[in-house]
């Protein structure tokens, strides 16, 4: 099996962080896969998007896994937001704190979630909120990674188009949320105006549905295509293939693979629960014959084994060399934090801060 660098994973299951660990290496060894980043989600919205939840111990949760599978892991942090935004000055300020305590305490980059429909509904702080100002030009001067998940599919703003899923799951916009169309004019507003931001588009920013999009958002220099997929990104390149191979091979140093898994909960048999994307990212680059992914009928693209190789390594292995170092102090610190102040998402979240405080502080007094 071809192996891979996988630049899109998380830890967001009701799973014990122990268990999580092991789901991982199984799931890691089942695809072949050498490298991997943690990003964490500090918010999310419930599921009828009506109110934004906190994720307290995401953070500290990715940068010990980053820790757990060092030297091959990366996490990127998420920022944590305020409860009111009436004072922006001191949000851009905290943001930039943030950020800059985060790098220096191990974290690789950032992820972000706030260009997610629900959560730019609810918050009403565009992309390109001067909140965001300093955190942009901290990272666009300093070369920090950021990973940004804006928008989702272009059929869910469409009545007829949108699938029953993504209804029952709250993915359906009616014009309560921000078009489409705007949120990724937010996104080239940032890019306008930090043009050497390293910017990568989870998802290909679902940006695939118009391949001259793609390419404006490729023609600034450090942006990133992370090809994990969501929805239809890459049905939409099978379908225009033609055009998107000539897309790809020119920038062919700007693709990275990645496959969103979860650590998701074990099968009732005990077993490791894989998602169905790489299986589906492998058909759809290493054959060309067809496949069905869920509901969707593909015919393969057999990419170049000499681009994919840029797809599935090279390229995370020239913008991602070294993992910087986990400072455990600041890990502990962080998770004693969360303790104290019982800011769990799940209730087995206090026994994970016993568990890291165990792990990590055994090694800290050991030093
Ligand atoms: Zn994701």
């Amino acid at each position: 099996m071809e192996k891979v660098y996988d630049a899109h994973v998380h830890h967001l299951m009701e799973v014990p962080i122990d268990d999580a660990i092991e789901i991982f290496k199984e799931d890691f060894e089942w695809q072949g896969m050498e490298k991997y980043i943690f990003l964490a989600i500090s918010h999310e919205t419930n599921t009828d998007n009506t109110q934004v939840l906190t994720f307290h111990l995401q953070n500290a949760k990715c940068l010990f896994l980053k820790r757990e599978f060092s030297p091959n892991a990366y996490a990127f942090a998420s920022l944590v937001h305020p409860d009111d935004y009436s004072d922006p000055d001191a949000v851009a300020e905290d943001f930039l704190r943030q950020t800059k305590e985060y790098m220096s305490a191990g974290f690789d980059g950032i992820k972000m979630l706030e260009g997610y429909p629900s959560l730019l509904k609810l918050r009403k702080i565009p992309l390109d909120s001067p909140m965001f100002d300093k955190f942009y030009a901290y990272c666009e001067e300093n070369a920090i990674p950021i990973t940004s998940h804006i928008a989702n599919p272009k059929d869910n703003w469409d009545p007829a188009l949108v699938s029953e899923y993504n209804v029952s799951v709250g993915r359906a916009y009616d014009d309560t949320y921000p078009t489409k169309e705007e949120i990724t004019e937010q996104t080239f507003r940032v890019l306008e105006k930090y043009p050497r931001l390293r910017l990568s588009l989870a998802h290909c920013g679902f940006l695939t549905y118009d391949i001259s999009e793609m390419e404006r958002f490729l023609s600034f220099e450090n942006t990133i295509a992370d090809i994990t997929p969501g929805g239809e990104q890459l049905f939409n390149m099978a379908a225009e293939w033609d055009k998107w191979l000539p897309l790809i091979e020119k920038y062919q140093d700007r693709f990275v693979y990645g496959t969103d898994f979860y650590a998701f909960q074990r099968k009732p048999d005990g077993s490791v629960s894989h998602n169905g994307r790489p299986v589906f990212l492998r058909q759809f680059f290493e054959t060309d014959e067809e496949h069905t992914y869920i509901t969707e009928t593909f015919r393969g693209v057999k990419l170049d084994k000499s681009l994919r190789d840029k797809i599935y390594r090279e390229n995370f292995a020239r913008l991602y060399p070294e993992p910087k170092k986990v400072d455990d102090k600041w890990l502990v610190n962080e998770v004693e934090r969360v303790y104290r102040e019982k800011k769990f998402r799940f209730r087995l979240e206090e026994r994970d801060c016993e568990y890291i405080l165990g792990k990590v502080k055994q090694s800290v007094s050991d030093k």
